[in-house]
């Protein structure tokens, strides 16, 4: 697999993305500094840039999604307490061991009715008091656009209903926003938005936006003063880290604008494998740059279309028993078309 990438078309994630000319001139430019002191102005105009772009008093920049996500758990949860969130939610699934592991934090995993995304009611419902008085939900986390769930997105009105529940329990309401830059292209919204409706949130740059490496905590003063403590005290200071942030500067500019078009590549992507195989795909569930397939009508394992369509040098991954496939800065609409003829022959292949 350590083939030239740009011999494959490669969808496995929207994380493959390789820096810009703009970029990678941006990053040997930068001005830099020592981040553990604060002294990098590079990253220092990109939090406030990601402060300003959330509606926040302030943003840390941090190398990974995961560890946003982490620290603000940490900020927000007491150990043995539970963080509620959606039953496919990233916090309460691939980072569960992560969050055991740092923070003693369990989770109340709840089903969202469909797509992974969350009801009002149903968030009401987590936050009943427990009679006995052991369950103590400290936080909700909400996911948008949510990942398992095809890349749905989460209309600002159904936020501001959850944390209208959540402000009524006192209880804090966290945002991954991972994706929340596809969630805005398609809701036609601004992060602010979605911003104004939650405690904290994060959101990547190393997704949809195409930064090599990177992503934003925001939230008000104090939580992101404690939330710094955290990166130092989990080893996370990245001193001259305006290398990376002065790529993340030019992902926030040029980023966000180009999202539709990724979103045109998932949906020519889904109605090609449509037309390929009928109950494959829920067209009506991709809105943003997610693709799912489920190929189990064909007869054969997600694990051999994965291999095969590799064979014909399109690269896709496995998520929960479904092929997944992510658009990004790095597909054109001709690598979608190649996709889709490898889609063909392998069902040539595989399907009598
Ligand atoms: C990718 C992702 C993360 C983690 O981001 P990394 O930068 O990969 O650590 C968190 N939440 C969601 C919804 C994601 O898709």
């Amino acid at each position: 697999m350590s083939a030239d990438p740009d011999s494959y078309v490669d969808l496995r994630s929207d994380t493959v993305t390789r820096p810009s000319p703009a970029m990678r001139r941006a990053m040997a430019d930068a001005e830099v500094g020592d981040d553990w002191y604060g002294d990098d102005p590079t990253v220092n105009r990109l939090q406030d840039a990601a402060a300003e772009l959330a509606g926040k008093e302030a943003a840390l920049y941090l190398p990974t999604g995961t560890l946003c996500n982490q620290i603000a758990m940490h900020a927000f949860v007491r150990p043995g307490r539970f963080v509620a969130c959606e039953a496919t939610a990233h916090v309460g699934g691939t980072e569960a061991a992560s969050a055991a592991t740092m923070s003693g934090i369990a989770f109340r995993r709840v089903p969202a009715r469909a797509r992974g995304l969350l009801s009002a009611d149903q968030v009401a419902a987590v936050l009943e008091p427990d009679p006995y008085d052991v369950d103590q939900v400290d936080l909700v986390a909400i996911e948008n656009t949510h990942q398992l769930g095809g890349g749905s997105v989460l209309p600002v009105g159904d936020l501001a209903a959850i944390a209208k529940v959540c402000a009524g329990c006192g209880t804090p309401l966290y945002l991954d926003g991972a994706r929340i830059f596809n969630a805005c292209a398609v809701s036609g919204t601004t992060v602010a938005d979605y911003a104004g409706h939650v405690d904290a949130l994060m959101f990547c740059l190393s997704k949809g936006l195409g930064a090599p490496i990177g992503s934003l905590l925001a939230g008000d003063r104090e939580f992101i003063r404690e939330a710094r403590r955290l990166k130092i005290l989990l080893g996370g200071a990245w001193r001259q880290a305006g290398m990376m942030a002065a790529a993340g500067l030019i992902a926030l500019r040029d980023g966000p604008g180009r999202l539709a078009e990724d979103h045109a590549h998932a949906q020519r992507l889904a109605e090609g494998i449509a037309e390929i195989m009928p109950d494959g795909v829920d067209l009506g569930a991709v809105v943003t740059n997610i693709v799912f397939v489920d190929a189990s009508s064909s007869g054969h394992s997600p694990r051999e279309w994965e291999q095969r369509l590799a064979e014909h040098r399109v690269r896709v991954t496995l998520v929960s028993g479904r092929v997944r496939m992510l658009t990004h800065a790095d597909v054109t609409a001709r690598d979608i078309e190649t996709a889709l003829a490898a889609w063909r022959r392998v069902a040539a292949e595989l399907i009598p």
